[in-house]
């Protein structure tokens, strides 16, 4: 959070969105579905307030967490786009507690891959 150290609050809950960690925001950032520059336009929202994205986060540091809206439950999914999405998720997630972590310039955050074309 370079520039931006005021932080901006969760547009779900209210509370403020500590870091990128925890940021939904940033999380789509990483995935290549929020281009850069919209960033400060973009509302930020907790990644555990965001269930329909948040279910798809598979992994033991990560408390599992279910989407109750029956229109976005990953249960209600045909299992192959299930484990898919789970599969992305759980990566962009992995990859954020790493850049956080790291000396990485924000623009160096999206996945390699996602970024580089192959939207399949
Ligand atoms: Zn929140």
């Amino acid at each position: 959070m370079a520039n931006c150290d005021e932080g901006y609050n969760c547009d779900r809950c209210g509370k403020y969105v500590d870091n990128v960690k925890v940021s939904e925001l940033y999380l789509r950032y990483v995935l290549g579905v929020v281009p850069a520059e919209e960033l400060p336009r973009e509302p930020e929202r907790h990644i555990r307030c965001t269930p329909e994205f948040a279910q798809y986060i598979v992994h033991p540091n990560f408390d599992p967490l279910a989407c109750d809206d029956p229109a976005l439950d990953k249960r209600n999914l045909p299992e192959q786009v299930r484990r898919r999405q789970e599969k992305l998720f759980t990566r962009a997630w992995l990859r954020l507690q790493a850049v956080a972590n790291s000396n990485l310039a924000v623009d160096e955050y999206p996945l390699p891959d996602l970024v580089n074309g192959s939207s399949a």
